[in-house]
């Protein structure tokens, strides 16, 4: 179990990822367009076909030291997933889904100081074929561990532990912007 540092890429939101180990999590590259278009809208940058790095985990994992009035939220298709974003340098940071009470955050890998806690990527998400769809290495471990551990969540009352909602309105801590028509018209949508 280790405590791993993150932050944003220009230092000034700054936290902890608690308990990390590769079995408390779920570390999965995900090839999915939305993930690609996320990272292009947010600061810029294409990964193309290479898939982007995230560790799945619950919300009461993840605590702010600094700058956690940065965060900013933006979603493609907000009853599905939010992508909270730094304002201040523009990188993605996490994606949630839109209710704190299905506990579920993925927290951008490229951000922590050191992903030896969490271990390798164990599976990988979207994954292009040949024939044009897309499959997942394991279906269990992208839905069963993370229902796991969002229902665990739920049933204990941790899911209430989250710095990214407010608990009694059940909304997000910023408002969530939804790119234009125009501002999809370039990204991999
Ligand atoms: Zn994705
Ligand atoms: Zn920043």
């Amino acid at each position: 179990m280790a405590d791993v540092p993150f932050s944003c890429r220009c230092g000034e939101i700054r936290g902890t990822l608690h308990g990390a180990t590769p079995s408390s999590g779920n570390h999965v590259r995900c090839y999915c367009s939305a993930c690609r278009a996320a990272i292009i809208f947010a600061n810029g940058e294409d990964v193309g076909d290479a898939g982007v790095e995230l560790y799945q985990t619950t919300p009461d994992k993840i605590s702010f030291q600094s700058g956690r009035s940065n965060l900013g939220v933006f979603s493609f298709n907000p009853k599905k997933l939010l992508r909270f974003q730094a304002t201040c340098c523009g990188v993605q940071m996490f994606t949630m889904l839109p209710t704190p009470k299905f506990a579920l955050a993925g927290v951008m890998t490229n951000l922590l100081k050191d992903t030896s806690a969490i271990g390798p990527v164990a599976m990988e998400a979207f994954i292009p074929q040949p024939d044009g769809t897309s499959k997942h290495s394991s279906v269990m471990r992208l839905y069963g561990g993370t229902m796991w551990r969002a229902l665990l969540a739920r049933l204990t009352g941790r899911w209430k532990q989250t710095p990214f909602f407010d608990v009694k309105t059940g909304k997000p801590v910023a408002r969530v912007y939804v790119p234009t028509q125009a501002e999809r018209e370039n990204l991999p949508l």
